[in-house]
């Protein structure tokens, strides 16, 4: 086949170019902000300090012929790529660090609350199948850790005004790991591990126990990289870019389509809004929102009957560089877990930098989300505040440079009416038209990059050869 455009030149979008590039003559990519990378980019601030636009850490998919896609042969990635291994997070509750794990560790609450929490966790021993994560919750971890820890958890990321009864039980919830809770002492929690109720409520203590489990049942574990000579993840899409280029495909940034033409059910041509050409197109890749494309095809997009919209968190992303060193020297990223402070993940990047010997640079990322009209809430103030609570730097560290960004449209808000929405969607796009692939995190399918990129992957495998 001939002309293959792709819409969307977040990770997804380059990936899946790079591959399509090798099944079709002529690929075009459609990129509607000026730069690819999508939700992937880094900044520098006034004093030239690199950071990246939230936490991204690429990780291998263990598939050989993507990993090469992403990080170059095995034996050239040395030279690029500082190997992380596994990732190092932990997490801040109730006045504590823990660096082993990314979840709650109940024992930190009152002894009264704990022990009341702690009985009914055991006494819940058949795995919930509830779809909303207030049910899900009350019948997996107990009310008590709910009303505790995970329902104000929930508000801080999605919002005070959100209704808790709204949201889907398969969603975000589970990628801030909010489901689980530490409870026990290790050893009483690997046994109970080995049932399928416990499995799902209770996190592993430390990081030799999980590659046990791991070990156990045969998984490989996938390899956390970070790019090296002080650049930050940037540096992973410009080299996907560059692949593209070299197996030519045109790239059309500040672009976007207009109109869909097709035949039958067959998608003909797409034209261009800001120069308006018509391409032709055999095969139209598909990793924006489907509802541009609906509307772009004259298909009315799906609209939910009570009229609510879904929502987007804005994420509130504040870059720091210190004079003193910062007070973690390990991790990665961590959670904020403190039910009061705004922010809920902090970057080190020092500790992402392996290659950088003397670690003068005393540089991190905090984030806080806000409602898209309530970012200004949101302050240098609070942040270096809250910075400070945690002792993650000294009460008498000074700022040396900054820079604050404010970024619409990251973290859905999971509810039922959402889901429909973008299943909905979705079904109303892919059913329609027989030479469209819809892809990416906008499909509502995958979110992790890992998973996106593996689905992208098979899915062209699988239509292609
Ligand atoms: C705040 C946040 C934090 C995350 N953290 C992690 C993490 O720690 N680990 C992890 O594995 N995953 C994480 N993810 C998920 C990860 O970012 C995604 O899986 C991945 O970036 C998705 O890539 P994508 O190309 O599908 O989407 P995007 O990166 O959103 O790219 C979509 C592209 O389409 C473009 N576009 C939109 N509309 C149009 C149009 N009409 N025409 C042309 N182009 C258009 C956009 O400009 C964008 O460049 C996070 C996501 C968010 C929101």
């Amino acid at each position: 086949m001939k002309n293959c455009i792709v819409v969307g030149g977040g990770l997804c979008g380059l990936f899946s170019a790079i591959v399509l590039a090798e099944k079709f003559e002529k690929v075009t990519l459609i990129e509607a902000s000026d730069t690819c990378g999508g939700l992937l980019k880094s900044v520098t601030d006034d004093a030239g300090v690199i950071y990246d636009q939230g936490t991204h850490i690429p990780n291998t998919t263990m598939i050989p012929e993507i990993d090469n896609i992403l990080f170059g042969p095995e034996d050239e990635r040395e030279q690029h790529w500082n190997n992380l291994g596994q990732l190092k997070t932990g997490n801040y509750f109730a006045g504590k660090w823990d660096l082993s794990t990314q979840v709650v560790d109940t024992r930190n609450l009152p002894e009264d609350v704990y022990q009341r929490g702690v009985l009914e966790l055991l006494n819940l021993s058949t795995p919930s199948e509830a779809e909303d994560i207030v049910s899900y919750l009350c019948q997996t971890i107990g009310p008590t850790f709910t009303n505790e820890i995970a329902a104000p958890l929930c508000k801080k990321l999605y919002g005070d005004r959100v209704d808790l009864s709204q949201l889907m039980t398969n969603s975000s919830v589970s990628y801030f790991g909010l489901s689980r809770v530490l409870a026990l002492n290790p050893e009483v929690t690997n046994k109970l591990k080995e049932l399928p109720a416990f499995d799902s409520k209770l996190a592993y203590h430390n990081q030799e126990d999980f590659q046990e489990r791991l070990d156990r049942d045969n998984t490989e574990e996938c390899i956390y990289y970070y790019p090296k000579k002080g650049q930050g993840v940037q540096f992973w899409i410009d080299h996907l870019i560059a692949q593209a280029k070299a197996k030519g495909v045109t790239f059309l940034t500040s672009e976007s389509i207009s109109k869909i033409s097709y035949n039958n059910n067959k998608i003909t041509a797409v034209t261009l809004k800001n120069s308006p050409q018509e391409l032709p197109c055999d095969f139209l890749y598909w990793s924006a929102p489907p509802a541009i494309a609906l509307i772009a095809a004259d298909i009315n997009p799906y609209r939910d009957e009570s009229g609510e919209k879904p929502v987007f968190k804005t994420a509130n992303i504040f870059h720091f560089s210190f004079d003193k060193p910062i007070n973690n020297t390990e991790s990665y990223y961590i959670w904020n877990w403190d039910i009061k402070a705004k922010s809920f993940r902090v970057t080190l990047l020092p500790n992402l930098r392996l290659d950088d010997k003397d670690k003068s640079l005393y540089n991190l990322t905090i984030e806080a989300l806000s409602d898209v009209n309530d970012s200004e809430s949101v302050t240098v103030e609070m942040m270096l505040s809250e910075l400070k609570g945690m002792k993650l730097i000294s009460e008498d560290a000074k700022v040396l440079s900054s820079l604050r960004q404010t970024v619409h449209n990251t973290f859905p808000v999971p509810t039922f009416a959402f889901g429909k929405s973008v299943s909905e969607n979705y079904h109303k796009l892919n059913d329609r038209f027989e030479n469209i692939m819809i892809s990416g995190r906008f499909s509502g399918k995958q979110w992790f990059h890992g998973d996106v990129i593996k689905a992208a992957y098979h899915s062209i495998h699988e239509k292609f050869s």
